[in-house]
């Protein structure tokens, strides 16, 4: 099937890198949001980080433009999806929230069109069972931050049609993504994986094992990460990482999915990781410079 328009539904952290990224390989995006205020940002961060592109060569003052002309931005999502041939949902990570927006997606969007999520955790399945058309509806789950990272999950649901697949397959490959397909399962692959191995380290922490500091630089030197798993955690929110845990350990009834008490406690308390201020490291206001929290410092 051949995608040239597509409309993004939710205009956060990843609906606009998600918008961002498909307006500079020329399809026409229609960003949708029930807060106006959110579209605003959103346009505002696209074009902060397009200018970051120009400054580095990556992209020309004229493909900045144009990337911005491809963007239109709405608040009626059954207008804005009503001619669209791809629509990929990147609303926050709540279940009624999804099922509702499918549900009414499902009524307004054509026939022929693909409906995606971005989901980190909830089922495609469950998803696509909200609508008519479940052999059309596709996990397609792009990292954070969209512009930069290369991966793309791309999860089928029980029903997705494996010509549905496809083309979000080559799709991904004309963003210059690199595609991954699974099947949908708890928290797929890449959380599946990940979110043990934070766990892990939270529990070590919590258990006096070693401090902040000496479990992410265990991690970061010893297996070649980026960064370690504390610092991660802090990046992707802890409430998230509670959440993701949370579906790991009841979809898969297994106690080795269950959240570290360290965990909960935190994420109870409103310690979230950068964008509380404070996690396992404490950041200043409007950065993410970390410092190492004394609370959790071991020597
Ligand atoms: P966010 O909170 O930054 O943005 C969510 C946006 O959705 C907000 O602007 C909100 O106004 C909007 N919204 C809420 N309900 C809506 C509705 N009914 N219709 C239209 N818009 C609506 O969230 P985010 O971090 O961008 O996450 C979005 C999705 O992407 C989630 O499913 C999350 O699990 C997934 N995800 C997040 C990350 C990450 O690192 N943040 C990584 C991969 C996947």
């Amino acid at each position: 099937m051949n995608i040239q328009k597509v409309a993004v539904i939710g205009a956060g952290t990843m609906g606009n890198g998600i918008a961002h990224v498909f307006a500079q390989f020329n399809f026409q995006v229609n960003l949708i949001d029930v807060s106006e205020a959110s579209l605003q940002k959103a346009i505002a961060t696209i074009t902060k980080n397009l200018d970051r592109q120009v400054t580095k060569g990556t992209l020309t003052a004229e493909q900045k433009e144009a990337t911005l002309q491809n963007i239109s931005t709405h608040t009626q999502p059954a207008t804005a999806v009503a001619d669209r041939d791809l629509i990929i949902e990147a609303a926050t990570e709540n279940e009624a929230v999804k099922l509702q927006i499918f549900k009414s997606i499902d009524e307004a969007a054509p026939a022929h069109a693909i409906l995606a999520s971005n989901t980190s955790s909830i089922s495609i399945t469950k998803i696509a069972a909200a609508t008519k058309r479940p052999q059309n509806v596709i996990g397609m789950h792009f990292m954070n931050p969209v512009p930069v990272m290369k991966l793309v999950e791309i999860i089928n649901g029980y029903a997705t049609d494996a010509s549905v697949t496809e083309t979000i397959v080559t799709l991904s490959k004309t963003l210059q993504k690199v595609p991954s397909v699974v099947n949908d399962y708890p928290g797929f692959i890449a959380n599946k994986i990940l979110m043990p191995m934070i766990n892990e380290a939270i529990i070590s922490l919590h258990e006096g094992i070693a401090g902040v500091e000496e479990i992410d630089t265990i991690m970061k030197l010893g297996m070649a990460h980026p960064m370690g798993p504390l610092q991660l955690a802090d990046f992707i929110g802890l409430d998230v990482c509670l959440s993701i845990l949370n579906v790991l350990y009841t979809g898969y009834g297994n106690p080795k999915y269950a959240p570290c008490p360290l965990l909960v406690n935190m994420v109870t308390a409103g310690k979230l990781g950068v964008k509380s201020g404070e996690g396992f490291y404490t950041y200043t206001p409007g950065s993410k410079e970390l410092v190492v929290s004394t609370r959790f410092k071991k020597h």
